[in-house]
């Protein structure tokens, strides 16, 4: 288990493709100390499985470093279901 303490910002999302299929996920770890960003990623597309580093800011979006695929991090309300207690805001 992570300690929630460590970060200001963590998150784990569910990503769609095109046809509307769960087939991803991103996963956004920010440190109370840091402004990078930690991402996990699937692509939705094309099954691209990576870890990165970018800057931290919100909206926040990363590309899929094989297909180019834009993956933005969904907003809270539009899949807030049982994922509430892994966002701190
Ligand atoms: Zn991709």
């Amino acid at each position: 288990m992570i300690d929630m303490g460590l970060y200001k910002y963590i998150t784990n999302r569910q990503l769609q493709n095109g046809a509307g299929k769960v087939t991803g996920s991103i996963a956004v770890a920010v440190r109370n100390d840091s402004a990078t960003a930690d991402v996990r990623y699937t692509c939705p597309e094309c099954s691209n499985k990576q870890q990165a580093a970018q800057e931290w800011k919100r909206p926040f979006s990363m590309k899929c470093s094989k297909c180019g695929l834009l993956m933005r991090l969904p907003r809270l309300k539009d899949q807030a279901k049982k994922q509430t207690k892994a966002d701190r805001r």
